[in-house]
């Protein structure tokens, strides 16, 4: 991977989501890993929200539920730099993938990255299901309530935004 990092920093909004073990706990430690990477600076957290697992069949009850929080950030990585480190960050924390959407001690995706379009075979920006998921949308409002998303435009205005199935989840701030 190449080292050349931006001439100035960007701002990049990320998703955190775990349904297994010590969900808060996990969520909590990834939120200090994404803060103590070198070139990434952390700006705000959200509050955690909980929410039913999501299987490609519907929403799966039976499944453990999902705790989420997004955070922002700005740096001087590149896309696919900071992808590759946030992948080292749910690796540690012991994600395996099995199946599709199946069950993960750790889930962190890239949600927006300085407003970029990228379509690589690692990375797709900004997330290509970001725009209709509440557990994404409803944190996400929480610390950057003018955001928008490139061709799904104002965030707030965005059926899910509405947060049907997403409850607040009790717990000391994230940041
Ligand atoms: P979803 O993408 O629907 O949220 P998921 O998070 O469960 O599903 P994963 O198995 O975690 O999917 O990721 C599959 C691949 O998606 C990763 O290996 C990564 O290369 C790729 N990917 C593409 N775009 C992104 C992005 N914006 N953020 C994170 N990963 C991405
Ligand atoms: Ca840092
Ligand atoms: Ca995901
Ligand atoms: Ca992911």
């Amino acid at each position: 991977m190449r080292e050349q990092r931006l001439r100035v920093e960007l701002p990049a909004v990320l998703s955190l989501g775990s349904n297994l073990g010590d969900r808060e706990g996990t969520i909590r430690a990834a939120v200090a890993e994404i803060a103590a990477l070198d070139e990434v600076r952390l700006t705000a957290a959200s509050g955690l929200v909980e929410t039913a697992a999501l299987k490609p069949d519907g929403v799966d009850t039976d499944a453990p539920a999902y705790l989420n929080a997004v955070v922002a950030v700005r740096t001087t990585l590149h896309p696919e730099q900071l992808l590759a480190a946030i992948n080292a960050i749910e690796k540690e924390h012991g994600r395996v993938r099995a199946e599709r959407w199946g069950d993960r001690t750790l889930d962190i995706d890239i949600v927006d990255f300085g407003g970029l379009r990228v379509d690589s075979e690692r990375l797709t920006l900004p997330h290509p299901r970001a725009a209709e998921r509440a557990f994404v949308l409803v944190p996400w409002l929480q610390i950057e309530p003018l955001a928008s998303l490139l061709s799904a435009g104002r965030v707030d205005r965005l059926p899910a935004a509405d947060g049907d199935g997403v409850t607040p989840y009790k717990a000391r701030p994230l940041l």
